[in-house]
């Protein structure tokens, strides 16, 4: 039996981050790993969506090219190489992560890993062969996957979770899409700028629920005018697969209606890979699905850790990420300070893009805060307007008293590379009157959140 100071079950953004940091730490560290390096992340997850999403984003542009006076008549689009190129970005970035295992003398361990007691590993390779491992820490990292509900059940032909949506082999002629939460956004744009004809539904009043409500109905305004059809309050009841396409039951205030597709994609949220994985065996704790965990991520049994979607939290690769890092940090003896999952940046990136961080207005004030709110369309924007995307807006909310920058929440174009300025401005406790006085560069779409800013103090200039 091979002895380590760390092993990390799991090599998704949560597991191999946290290896290479141990690594980096001085500890004997090994990774056990089912499937392809990089979990959901790097091959079913956001590296993939965005390669498909580029290629939506560069069709679409090559749609419009007569808006910027150039000629590119006849633009058609290829579905098999759109999905082909994303795969082989996917393969690439999973080979990378091998490259990283090897250069930090990491071992990776092919096989499922099932945790035991007196913090052994035993894994079990594709062949059946098995191998016990023992370690002085043992960090679960073993993510999520699709969510399954009762009525709609997926059979991957016809009622889809995200891994077959990003690798069908045909396009469909009509898709519903049950969910609007980033996935589900993501994949709606995606499959109408090929296209396909795309029905949203919304079992909450609005999409990208998660979001402020302004940037929700913005995306709801965008996306109709694309074509994507939208029904808020409503739920699928039923799904009938059994004719040549699929017969969703759409039940709203208004009654019940059959939406007829060839695919439903069912994007309503994870469920974490907790099972057949030793939990019980060794007596870790989970509440609702997710293992329990404390500031530093160890579970109620010593030498236990867990991180990442399979815990509470946001489940994002940024967030898997850092709690391995602090994770092992805190194994290691070093101080540090627990992760303020009140500044942790969403994105969705379909077009328009996403970005928010911090208390929405409604949050805001349901907590009791006098507020400012500062907004800044792109409309107003001369980047924008050059670029041709003049669809969104920058929106701030800083409480009144003490100036404290609550809230940040962006739709348009590249705003999902924008958030971080908020999120370190938060971090550094930053107020609105520093952002103005720090000069943003001109023409950018960084200027909106200056003048966001300025516009909740009544200083805007470009409005
Ligand atoms: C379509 C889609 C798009 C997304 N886009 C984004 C995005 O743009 N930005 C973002 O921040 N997040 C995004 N996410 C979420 C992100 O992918 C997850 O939050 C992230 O992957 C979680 O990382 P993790 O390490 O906790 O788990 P995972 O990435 O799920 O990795 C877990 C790994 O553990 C392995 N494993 C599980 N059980 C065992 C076992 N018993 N033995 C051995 N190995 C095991 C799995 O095979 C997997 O490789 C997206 C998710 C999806 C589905």
């Amino acid at each position: 039996m091979s002895n380590f100071d760390v092993i990390v079950l799991g090599s998704g953004p949560g597991g191999y981050v946290t290896a290479i940091r141990a690594a980096q730490l001085g500890f004997k560290t090994a990774v056990v790993e089912k499937e392809s390096l990089g979990g959901v992340c790097l091959n079913w997850g956001c590296i993939p969506t965005k390669a498909l999403l580029k290629s939506a984003q560069v069709f679409e542009y090559l749609k419009h090219a007569e808006d910027y006076g150039l000629n590119a008549k006849k633009v058609e689009h290829d579905f098999d190489a759109v999905v082909k190129r994303s795969r082989g970005v996917a393969d690439g970035m999973s080979k990378g992560i091998q490259f990283l295992m090897k250069k930090n003398k990491i071992e990776v361990l092919n096989g499922f890993g099932k945790i035991q007691p007196g913090k052994k590993i035993l894994v079990k390779g594709e062949h059946g062969d098995t191998a016990e491992y023992s370690a002085n820490h043992i960090i679960i990292a073993t993510g999520a996957r699709s969510r399954e509900l009762p009525s709609l059940q997926q059979d991957g032909k016809k009622v889809i979770g995200y891994r077959e949506a990003m690798s069908l082999d045909k396009q469909p002629k009509k898709m519903i899409v049950v969910g609007s939460g980033a996935i589900g956004v993501e994949f709606a744009y995606f499959y109408n700028s090929m296209g396909t004809e795309v029905t949203v539904v919304e079992y909450l009043p609005n999409i990208v629920p998660v979001e402020d409500q302004d940037v929700s109905k913005q995306l709801e305004r965008s996306f109709k005018k694309a074509g994507i059809k939208i029904k808020t309050s409503a739920e699928v009841t039923h799904v009938d697969t059994s004719g040549d396409g699929v017969k969703a039951t759409i039940k709203t205030s208004k009654g019940e209606e059959i939406l007829e597709a060839d695919v439903v994609l069912s994007a309503v949220g994870i469920k974490t890979n907790i099972e057949n994985i030793g939990l019980e065996d060794v007596g870790i704790a989970v509440d609702r699905d997710k293992i329990l965990v404390n500031d530093y991520y160890q579970t109620n049994i010593p030498g236990y850790y867990a991180i990442g979607d399979v815990t509470p939290g946001q489940a994002l690769a940024h967030v898997a990420s850092a709690e391995g890092i602090l994770c092992v940090e805190k194994i290691a003896g070093m101080h540090v300070e627990a992760l303020d999952y009140g500044n942790i940046p969403g994105c969705t990136y379909c077009i328009p893009e996403v970005a928010s961080v911090g208390l929405t207005e409604k949050q805001a004030k349901e907590q009791g805060y006098d507020i400012k709110v500062g907004k800044f369309p792109f409309s107003a924007s001369g980047k924008a307007k050059a670029a041709g995307t003049p669809d969104g807006f920058v929106k701030v909310i800083f409480d009144s008293k003490y100036g404290e920058w609550l809230g940040c929440h962006m739709i348009g174009v590249g705003v999902t590379d924008m958030i971080a300025e908020a999120v370190v401005a938060r971090k550094l406790e930053t107020t609105g009157h520093e952002i103005l006085k720090a000069v943003h560069p001109h023409p950018t779409m960084s200027e909106a959140v200056m003048e966001a800013v300025a516009d909740a103090y009544d200083e805007v200039i470009h409005l």
